[in-house]
């Protein structure tokens, strides 16, 4: 009876808040699970619904709950495929039920679009937790703008940058902003990869055009994590690739992540890539020392740890090329120092150190810099020590002097007598020289963030 009153209660505050949609298509099958003291379950039929409710209708519902269970109750959704619901593979026009009847239609609803981990934003994820610093101020003034609307050119956002450094924080906070600033909008946060599950299991089950129609109909902001995975799956990008056009023709915004630049995607199709590259591509850089000093700080005040500097200074001088690791650093720190009730001092944040790093950064090698330097510039590593001095060799004995000197934190000399006992002059010389042209040099800046990216994967 409870159950029937609340649910009546949603229609209400659905009618009432969203007006301009149907909303017996969202509530159709919908039913209420178990009731707690402060708790609710809302079972939905498929994760279609589940995503649409939770993304884009919480606040009707919320509404309808505080007033029928009171203000603090908590809200979760949970897909029961037991549930019938005619949306969204028979809804809307143009719809095929293809050979094997409605039965298979209805068995295909069931498998299909399994609730993906990604559907939801989290709330931890937003521009106002995000810590800025030359590193990643264009991309984060960039994500911001879009959020705001602010620029309409930039369709598609094409975020990059290494592992760690907070693409789908900024994903998931232009997706919270967008929300705040209209509830109504229809967003759609997804991995690349389930975009592909999804794809196949909808392929499996004839069920292309339920697929389709999410993808391409319903949806007004696509946010696209982690699109360096559809590299090499070339159904899957033509699918994409449609999907994309669609939306994009149809003036819909689409924000897309990659730990590659589009034209490091080896095996991306042409015409994807040139889509991506039409709109704006924003990188996000290994944080700079001071950034990671307040990124630490931030991250302390929010576990509500008081860090002494010099604990702070250590951490940041160490973790270098990783946010989630610099995250982590202060949930361990704040771990082992309650657990043993040792005071928080360097000797601690060495522990610390060990525990969340497998290889210290500090502790990359000249070996494994001559090793990637020559491999990506097809060269052998002996030529790198040798004394030649055709451009050939000249240009990466170069970089990787001054890779050595970045990532290695090697002395001038050390590095000169690494590469064959070379004069420390030379290598001062070496290393300036990179250092300015990379500003001016445009391959260059592009091929040295793709060794360092490839560096410091070695070492996470
Ligand atoms: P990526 O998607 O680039 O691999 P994430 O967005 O998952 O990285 O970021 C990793 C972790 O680091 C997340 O917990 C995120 O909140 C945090 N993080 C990254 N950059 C920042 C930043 N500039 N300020 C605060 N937290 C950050
Ligand atoms: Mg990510």
């Amino acid at each position: 009876m409870v159950k029937k009153k609340l649910l009546k209660q949603i229609e209400t505050e659905f009618v009432n808040e969203v007006r301009n949609e149907n909303p017996d298509k969202w509530l159709q099958g919908i039913s209420i699970g178990e009731i707690g003291e402060d708790s609710l379950t809302i079972e939905v039929p498929n994760k279609f619904v589940l995503d649409r409710l939770r993304n884009n209708y919480i606040k009707p519902i919320r509404s309808a709950v505080n007033k029928a269970m009171g203000e603090r109750v908590n809200i979760s959704f949970e897909v029961n495929p037991e549930l019938v619901n005619a949306f969204p593979a028979e809804a809307g026009e143009n719809t095929s039920v293809k050979a094997g009847g409605k039965r298979r239609a209805a068995e295909s609803k069931k498998e299909s679009f399994k609730k993906s981990p990604s559907s939801e934003l989290n709330p931890k994820y937003t521009f106002d937790n995000f810590v800025t610093g030359s590193s990643n101020q264009f991309a984060y003034a960039a994500c911001r703008a879009v959020a705001e609307k602010k620029a309409r050119n930039y369709n598609p956002l094409f975020i990059y940058g290494g592992v760690g450094l907070g693409k789908t924080h900024l994903l998931h906070a232009i997706g919270h902003e967008i929300h705040r600033l209209n509830s109504d909008n229809r967003i759609i946060l997804l991995q690349a990869e389930n975009f592909m599950n999804e794809m196949i299991q909808a392929i499996r089950n004839e069920n292309m055009d339920g697929f389709r129609r999410f993808y391409r109909k319903d949806c007004q902001i696509l946010l696209m994590d982690d699109i360096e995975i559809l590299a090499g799956k070339e159904r899957t990008q033509e699918e994409f690739f449609y999907t994309f056009n669609e939306l994009y023709s149809a003036g819909k915004k689409i924000i897309i992540t990659s730990d590659k630049f589009p034209k490091e995607m080896k095996t991306l199709e042409e015409r994807l890539r040139s889509r991506f590259e039409s709109g704006i591509i924003v990188d996000i850089q290994p944080p700079e020392f001071e950034t990671r000093l307040a990124i630490l700080r931030y991250k302390a005040e929010m576990e509500g740890l008081e860090v002494p500097e010099e604990v702070l200074n250590f951490l940041a001088e160490q973790i270098k090329t990783n946010v989630r690791k610099l995250e982590g650093s202060m949930i361990r720190l704040s771990a082992l120092s309650s657990l043993s009730g040792a005071p928080m001092n360097i000797a601690l944040a060495e522990e610390v150190i060990h525990t969340i790093m497998d290889d210290n950064e500090a502790m990359l090698s000249p070996e494994a810099v001559t090793k990637t330097v020559a491999g990506f510039y097809k060269v052998k590593v002996s030529d790198l020590k040798s004394p030649k001095r055709n451009r050939k060799y000249a240009l990466p004995r170069q970089i990787a002097m001054y890779l050595c000197r970045e990532m290695c934190r090697m002395s001038f000399p050390e590095i000169g007598s690494f590469f064959g006992g070379r004069d420390h002059s030379t290598v001062i010389h070496s290393c300036r020289k990179i250092g300015i042209d990379k500003n001016s040099n445009f391959e260059l800046s592009k091929h040295l963030e793709s060794l360092k990216r490839k560096l410091s994967e070695r070492n996470i």
